[in-house]
């Protein structure tokens, strides 16, 4: 298996010095290429409107470089849209999920409790987090949190259809089916953690934040215990040297992997 580590949208925060991106990945395997979130996709950059709602756009302000698309980084390597059988999800946010239309020969994966709150949202919140538009036309296969145990993280799934290398490990928090992917690269291990954490800092000894980023984790989160326990978690991870912990916002992190 070979991974690629991609971003797949750029945004600039205005109180974020340097900006914040979105972390994909890339896989191909013998069973075709796997997607782990796929950030901002053509539709989002063509009509930004009728995807982002007008706070994100906003408080994001999402760069929306065609360019950046999982589609566009895939066919520069050669390949298709068709060729992306399987796309696992951190969580259904419209910085991960902007993609999806662009493979319509895939299945989408996520946690059977993400894809409830997407449909079925309470209050506020979930209902300007999830735009319906970005969902249109995808075939989805949910997974319960539910399964073995990994590096102290429980419930852990293998998915289906899919190399043991590649693994569900949920991580609810920042959403109601919030989960990592990790995935084994030759001899080690990598955990894209999703949204569990925004700034490198929070997973590292001892742990440190910025302002700005800590506020957005607050206002984004939904499970705040469950959130904050695996953010311990992680950082005993990430401490132990068993695996490479990365977020999707965090661009340095990005840079080291890319
Ligand atoms: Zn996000």
């Amino acid at each position: 298996m070979k991974v690629h580590h991609l971003n797949c949208g750029t945004m600039r925060p205005p109180m974020v010095a340097g900006g914040i991106v979105a972390h994909c990945l890339l896989i191909e395997t013998e069973q075709g290429l796997v997607l782990v979130d796929t950030g901002f996709g053509t539709h989002e950059v063509s009509d930004p409107k009728a995807t982002i709602d007008p706070l994100s756009r906003t408080l994001l302000k999402p760069v929306l470089d065609i360019n950046e698309t999982a589609i566009s980084q895939v066919e520069k390597r050669g390949y298709q849209a068709d060729d992306v059988r399987h796309i696992l999800l951190t969580h259904l946010d419209m910085d991960h999920a902007g993609g999806l239309r662009d493979f319509p020969k895939a299945t989408v994966h996520v946690l059977d409790s993400e894809l409830a709150a997407a449909t079925n949202p309470r209050g506020v919140k979930e209902k300007a987090r999830y735009p319906k538009a970005q969902r249109e036309g995808v075939t989805f296969r949910t997974h319960q949190a539910e399964g073995e145990t990994w590096f102290g993280f429980e419930a852990v799934k293998d998915v289906e259809g899919l190399p043991g290398d590649i693994l569900m490990v949920p991580l609810l928090g920042h959403t109601r089916g919030h989960t990592g992917i990790a995935v084994r690269s030759g001899d080690r291990w990598l955990l894209h953690a999703g949204d569990a954490y925004f700034y490198r800092g929070e997973v590292e000894t001892p742990p440190s934040n910025i302002m700005a980023l800590k506020l957005t984790v607050k206002q984004t989160e939904t499970l705040r215990a469950q959130r904050l326990s695996n953010v311990e978690r992680l950082r005993e991870l990430k401490a132990s040297g068993e695996a490479e912990v990365f977020c999707a916002h965090d661009p340095v992190e990005l840079a080291r992997l890319a």
